[in-house]
């Protein structure tokens, strides 16, 4: 990939500042190599040079299996090793040892969090997967006061920090829909669910890093310090660095939160209600909703375990059939504030949109339970063998300008049930964004985030199959293939570079300057396909 970059530079002669780049970076590699003691690497003698070293925490050769899975469990890559690391000197000195090893190994690095991508992202073919939940450093560490944060371990999952923090009456700001994921693999992707109108994504809500880059530096960075590499990890697609610490915005915790779902048959009416509530500025506290097509399906109670009754039964209401699109809101609160108070805000804000006045639905959870509702659905699904099948999800950002031709040819059309799973949709506000991340999203200020998550039931070859939803994913992926539609993938995945270059758009250049400064071999989760560790550098 490098290589026919490289390729195109020179045989232009544009000595662009990124030619230049990468002519130095190849020229420090060559004389790099030069004094290495690795003249001809087999992965032999590298599995037992690695063997020899040593760490404060564990590197297996075997029983590795368990790290050639994910959540999407489609793909499967077998590495070499696996480094449970106990230090972060651990992980620098594994990636430090690679990078030594230069132009003449393939080895890679892949830090993996919960495992949790959907294909093969954590994973790294022959290569090291780092566990980053075996990192216990450093302990959760709070600071109270005017700007709370708490400093956590990469590998930390966000429920262990929901939880440590509601005890000291603090939480952070922006979350997901599940929180049985690391820090360290949601801020390399973004971290969007319902809160990210009011305070962007997680990625946003990062004072500051720690980062063992692909040379094997250990770098602090933020806004203030080394802002570049800050910038670069953040939704970087774990290509810049191994996050190791992270500093996360905290603010108050509520106690309780009052969650509303409603109901709309039309979708210009309930796109237009959601977006006039992500731009109100005293509004509700988290904006979602959801399509339901012809719902039949199981899996479709994947999220609504919060409560054991359908609003639709609830309220008696019949569909006919129809297309329905459910608002979902919520307003967090204390039940130490006056209920009546509350009920009226809420009742204020409801008045303003334009429901299914018979669907509407409220129900009250902790802020816990309302925040770690996936889990709930998670174990009666793991119950009936229905969690680890694989998981052939779509995420999509659409710009407002297209969101409606978008709802009309695939809701109905391409996509003519939501049986296999929850198709979400909701709109965020870009200005909340920050912008020099290596996150890519649409050019419109409103853009939705669309999440076909469907499951396929195993060796099935009917609409529940993998077959029939990879498909059904194709149709819808090459209508957003038209350039003007402006639709972006999130957590994207593609095979070659011209997709990636495409996703990229104008912001390719600064994407590939970042690798060439931070992980110029290539040696950093390969599981994303984006660059290959031996033609990195190769000018041909
Ligand atoms: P992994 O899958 O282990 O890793 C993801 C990528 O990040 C890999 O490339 C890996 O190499 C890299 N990486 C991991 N740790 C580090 C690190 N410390 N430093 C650098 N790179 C690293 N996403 C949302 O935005 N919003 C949601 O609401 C949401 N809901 C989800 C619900 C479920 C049930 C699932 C399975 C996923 C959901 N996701 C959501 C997607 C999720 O954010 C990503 O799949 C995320 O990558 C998973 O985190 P992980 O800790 O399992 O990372």
């Amino acid at each position: 990939m490098f290589s026919t970059l490289s390729h195109i530079f020179f045989k232009k002669q544009t000595f662009s500042f990124l030619g230049l780049i990468f002519c130095l970076s190849f020229m420090i590699n060559k004389e790099h190599l030069c004094s290495s003691n690795h003249p001809f690497l087999t992965p032999l003698t590298v599995n037992s040079s690695l063997a020899n070293m040593k760490f404060d925490g564990r590197l297996s050769f075997t029983n590795v299996e368990h790290a050639a899975n994910d959540f999407g469990n489609r793909h499967h890559l077998m590495p070499s090793a696996v480094l449970n690391p106990k230090s972060i000197s651990d992980i620098s000195s594994i990636v430090k040892y690679v990078f030594d090893l230069g132009l003449d190994s393939e080895l890679t690095v892949a830090a993996r969090g919960h495992g949790h991508s959907l294909e093969g992202q954590a994973q790294a073919y022959k290569g090291v997967v780092i566990k980053m939940e075996s990192l216990r450093v450093p302990e959760m560490s709070f600071q109270t006061g005017k700007r709370p944060y708490v400093d956590v371990s990469a590998g930390e999952l966000w429920i262990n920090i929901l939880h440590e923090s509601v005890k000291k009456g603090l939480a952070p700001k922006s979350w997901t829909d599940y929180l049985h994921l690391t820090v360290g693999g949601t801020l390399s992707n973004a971290g969007i669910s319902g809160q990210a109108f009011r305070h962007g994504p997680q990625i946003n809500n990062v004072y500051r890093l720690q980062v063992v880059t692909g040379r094997g530096e250990v770098a602090t960075c933020s806004e203030e310090q080394n802002s570049d590499l800050f910038h670069a990890v953040l939704g970087g697609l774990g290509q810049f660095g191994i996050i190791t610490q992270a500093r996360i915005a905290l603010e108050p915790a509520p106690k309780m939160v009052k969650w509303i779902r409603a109901l709309y048959a039309d979708f210009s009416t309930f796109a237009e209600d959601q977006e006039r509530i992500i731009s109100s500025a005293n509004s509700f506290d988290y904006v979602e909703g959801f399509v339901i097509i012809n719902r039949t399906g199981l899996l479709n109670n994947w999220r609504s375990s919060f409560n054991p009754k359908d609003p639709v039964q609830a309220n008696e209401f019949t569909s006919e059939g129809k297309i329905l699109f459910c608002l979902e809101v919520a307003k967090y609160y204390n039940p130490e504030e006056s209920d009546n108070h509350i009920n009226q805000e809420i009742d204020t804000l409801l008045s303003e949109l334009n429901y299914i006045k018979s669907t509407l639905f409220l129900s009250e959870v902790s802020y816990i339970d309302f925040l770690d509702r996936v889990h709930v659905s998670e174990i009666k699904l793991r119950e009936k063998g229905l969690w680890d099948v694989p998981h052939p999800w779509l995420n999509l950002l659409v710009p407002k300008r297209s969101i409606h031709d978008f709802a009309h040819k695939v809701f109905g059309n391409i996509l003519k049930d939501t049986s296999n799973g929850p198709v979400l949709i909701y709109p965020v506000n870009k200005s909340k964004w920050k912008h020099r991340t290596s996150l890519i999203t649409p050019d419109e200020d409103v853009f939705y985030l669309v999440a076909f998550l469907s499951s396929a039931m195993p060796s099935s070859t009917g609409k529940d199959g993998l077959e029939h939803i990879l498909t059904q994913n194709k149709k819808i992926l090459s209508y957003c293939g038209g350039p003007h539609l402006g639709i972006k993938q999130y957590l994207p995945h593609y095979t070659t570079r011209e997709e990636w270059k495409a996703h990229f758009g104008d912001q390719w250049e600064v994407f590939c300057r970042r690798k060439s400064s931070y992980d110029p071999l290539a040696i950093l989760a390969p599981g994303q396909r984006i660059f290959q560790r031996k033609k990195a550098f190769a000018l041909q």
